[in-house]
């Protein structure tokens, strides 16, 4: 069983804490690697790369270092790169990032930098042997037409280097596999892996979703319902919730999931504990 975990950078000082006591509980799992977000035009540029600097310096976890070219100069983006790699990161997740005015504004490229994230894929592959993982949407992307355009867009990341795919958060696996079905079929044959969402506040997570284009079933709203003001009671629904979809993605054969932790270690840890992920005593000890 593989998994891998995604953080973002913190902003104050408390938030700090909080990332850092997520990412000492969860290391011990020993995962794949552990993924740190880009902000919205790279404005968490500093703070993801010190956050990534510190995992590399302070733990044994291999860092993803995500990266936007939206906005930003090819120079500027390579900088950027060459960065990660100086500081002994060989993981980039690349993105093309949100225009400016949000999801739903016309993306126009910066005019001296990559295109798209094909186009970036190829620059972060020709400047050093790193690995890079991009996204996938199994309910496809905002922006796209259709889910034949998005696979085309895939595609075009794979052909660029791209070594795994990441999917945008579901609630129905049936979406997931059927989107996998398509994939495969258009000769696509790097890991898919999983994006996984536990739940920690429905309201959050369905804002998010219509966002990010992805569904909110109305069962799902339904198990929240009448519990806004019961954390306690939300948070053993959350649990419930992903336990049942990860064990039966795992009943279909799916052994690598990425989780989405929002910071929160909690929640995922049980889930990887339910997965049969144990950390060992010593490290245990040490997180403590
Ligand atoms: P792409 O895969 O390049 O494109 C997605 C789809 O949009 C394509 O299939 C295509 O059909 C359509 N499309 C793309 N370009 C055009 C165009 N010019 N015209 C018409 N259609 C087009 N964002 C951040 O800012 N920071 C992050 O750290 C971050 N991490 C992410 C991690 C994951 C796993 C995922 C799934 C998303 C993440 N995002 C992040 C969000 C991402 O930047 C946005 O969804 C963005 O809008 C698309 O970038 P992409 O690389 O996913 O898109």
């Amino acid at each position: 069983m593989h998994v891998s975990f995604e953080f973002f950078p913190s902003k104050t000082a408390e938030m700090e804490q909080s990332l850092w006591e997520a990412i000492a509980r969860l290391a011990p799992l020993a995962p794949n690697f552990v993924s740190v977000t880009y902000g919205a035009g790279g404005s968490t540029r500093e703070r993801t790369h010190a956050t990534v600097r510190r995992i590399v310096n302070d733990t044994d976890l291999k860092p993803a270092a995500h990266l936007t070219c939206v906005g930003a100069s090819r120079e500027d983006v390579d900088a950027v790169v060459r960065d990660y790699h100086a500081a002994g990161v060989r993981h980039i997740v690349a993105l093309r990032g949100d225009p400016p005015d949000g999801i739903g504004a016309a993306y126009a490229p910066h005019p001296g930098g990559y295109r798209g994230t094909a186009d970036l894929v190829r620059g972060i592959r020709s400047i050093a042997d790193f690995e890079v993982s991009v996204s996938a949407y199994p309910e496809k992307h905002p922006e796209s037409p259709s889910v034949d355009a998005d696979i085309d867009m895939l595609k075009a990341k794979v052909d660029a280097g791209a070594t795994r795919a990441i999917t945008q958060f579901f609630f129905e696996n049936d979406l997931y596999f059927r989107y996998l079905d398509r994939v495969r079929a258009r000769g696509i044959d790097i890991p898919i892996v999983p994006g996984i969402l536990p739940v920690q506040n429905f309201k959050a997570a369905t804002t998010f979703a219509r966002r990010a284009g992805a569904s909110v079933p109305a069962w799902l709203a339904k198990r929240f319902d009448g519990l806004d003001d019961d954390p306690a009671t939300r948070k053993l629904i959350a649990a419930t919730v992903a336990a049942e979809q990860v064990l039966d993605l795992v009943k279909r054969g799916v052994d690598d999931f990425h989780f989405y932790t929002m910071n929160r270690a909690d929640l995922v840890y049980a889930i990887c504990h339910l997965l049969g992920l144990r950390a060992p005593a010593a490290a245990k000890a040490k997180a403590a």
